[in-house]
């Protein structure tokens, strides 16, 4: 049988293995879940999200567990991976939050009165990446199973374990064949794309999320994509410099960069710059780096691949004529140190292309209109942030983003109960909230005299 290995990014060591599902099984696994559908269905919506709300008290009595093989698999610090596991025991609001939306909604005019279903599609596909390789699936998973559907679901190749550790404790409650996992890289993708499966849900790069859509196109197959991003951050002259240039070491150089949120594009206006770049670089200096079982600041690319394309492109960068205020090519096997380039023009690969690594790219702009026009000049649309004093003004500077998601003096992620939400290439539908949770059911209306 073949088996996919994991490696830990930090010390070139196997975490561990699993077998990789031939990608021809994949139709007798959809056959599988959807046999399983119908009796799941059945149960009705209060009994599915009883039996998903008994995983709480698993996954937090396995938060530890869970955290250090996410930093053994991908190599985020510790008390990341830690906080990323715990996260998946919060899911009491969502699930309330699934019910209250799924109900039957009735709507009467003066002649007809029509009642709104949402009744599960069938069977999910989930895909998804290893940046986080928990949540992402539990993003996903989760609301397509609560809507009732059955789910195939595959981890990345990068952290098999994590998603299969996810479906474990899902399983723990779970009827059989439900939820189940296939393991292996882009033949098992695209096998489940091709399959008969109702739905993909996938959360990954562009170019695959544009591979899946086109793939879907000859059944029409319902497709949410969730993708990449190259976010924006506006510094208005105005700005608390010191906790914008804090703001974006944390998020230009958390998870090494490897954040569809990541901040990669700076743009500063010219009188606050010299101020905001030294600060910046006396940040990403002060990081530490190392295993991410120590606790550092910022632990090691997922991969060899992965830090060669982070590379090239600082590369290409500096040979272009941006400069180096932090980091620069120098690494040690897959650790990057935090870079800060300065200098960054259109022309560069840097400025367009997603970089998905701890680099902070900055741009001195002479005007407001100029940073949001530059800030706007991308194909992307995932998150954009501004930081400024004046409220009304840096408000007004956000509304002109054309990001899904854009933070003031904030992170770019809404509160909760919003819809995580991608614009442009970034993307389409949604990750939570009630926009999300229909994203899995099919609406019906039925309609009688009134
Ligand atoms: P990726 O697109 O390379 O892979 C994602 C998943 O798709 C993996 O499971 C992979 O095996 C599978 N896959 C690969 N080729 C396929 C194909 N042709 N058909 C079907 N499946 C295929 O992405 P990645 O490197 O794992 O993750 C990083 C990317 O994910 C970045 O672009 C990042 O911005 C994005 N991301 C987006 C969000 C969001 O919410 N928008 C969240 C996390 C990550």
């Amino acid at each position: 049988m073949e088996t996919l290995k994991s490696y830990n990014p930090a010390t070139g060591e196997v975490v561990g293995e699993v077998p990789v599902t031939p990608a021809s099984d994949i139709p007798a696994v959809v056959a599988r879940a959807r046999a399983a559908q119908p009796a799941w269905e059945e149960l009705g919506l209060e009994g599915r999200v009883d039996l998903l709300r008994k995983t709480a008290e698993i996954f937090a009595e396995r938060a530890e567990a869970h955290g250090e093989l996410m930093t053994k698999e991908m190599g985020k610090p510790l008390k990341e991976g830690i906080g990323e596991a715990k996260s998946l025991a919060y899911i009491d609001h969502e699930l309330d939050e699934i019910v209250a939306t799924l109900q039957p909604e009735v709507v009467e005019d003066k002649r007809l009165r029509s009642t709104v279903y949402h009744d599960p599609l069938g069977v999910v596909g989930a895909i998804t990446p290893w940046n986080f390789p928990m949540s992402m699936p539990a993003w996903m998973v989760l609301p397509a199973l609560a809507a009732g559907n059955t789910v195939v679901f595959k981890p990345s190749e990068e952290t098999p374990l994590c998603g299969q550790a996810y479906a474990d404790v899902l399983n723990e409650v779970l009827p059989e064949d439900v939820l189940i996992v296939v393991h292996g890289a882009d033949d098992q993708g695209k096998a489940i794309v091709q399959s008969e499966v109702d739905m993909i849900a996938f959360t990954g790069s562009r170019e695959v999320g544009k591979h899946i859509l086109r793939e879907s196109s000859g059944t029409l197959k319902r497709v949410v994509l969730e993708l990449g991003g190259k976010d924006p951050m506006i510094v208005l002259e105005d700005a608390d410099i010191g906790r914008a240039a804090k703001f974006a070491a944390r998020n230009s150089f958390g998870n090494a960069g490897q954040v569809c949120v990541s901040t990669e594009r700076i743009f500063v206006l010219d009188s606050v710059a010299d101020e905001f770049e030294a600060a910046l670089a006396e940040f990403a200096a002060a990081m530490t780096q190392g295993n991410g079982m120590e606790n550092p600041d910022v632990g090691p690319m997922v991969n060899a691949g992965q830090r060669d394309h982070v590379l090239a492109q600082v590369d290409a960068a500096v040979e272009a004529g941006a400069t180096v205020l932090a980091g620069g090519t120098g690494h040690s096997d897959n650790f990057i140190v935090p870079t800060v380039l300065a200098g960054i023009t259109e022309d560069m690969d840097i400025a367009s292309v997603e970089t998905f690594g701890p680099v902070a790219c900055v741009t001195r702009v002479a005007s407001v209109d100029e940073a949001i026009e530059k800030a706007n000049d991308t194909h992307f649309g995932l998150g954009a942030v501004v930081f400024g004093q004046d409220q009304a003004d840096t408000a007004a500077v956000a509304r002109r983003l054309t990001a899904g998601m854009i933070g003031v003096n904030s992170a770019a992620g809404g509160a909760v109960g919003t819809p995580w939400v991608g614009a442009r290439q970034s993307g389409f539908g949604f990750h939570k909230s009630p926009d999300g949770h229909k994203q899995f059911t099919q609406t019906r209306v039925v309609t009688t005299r009134a």
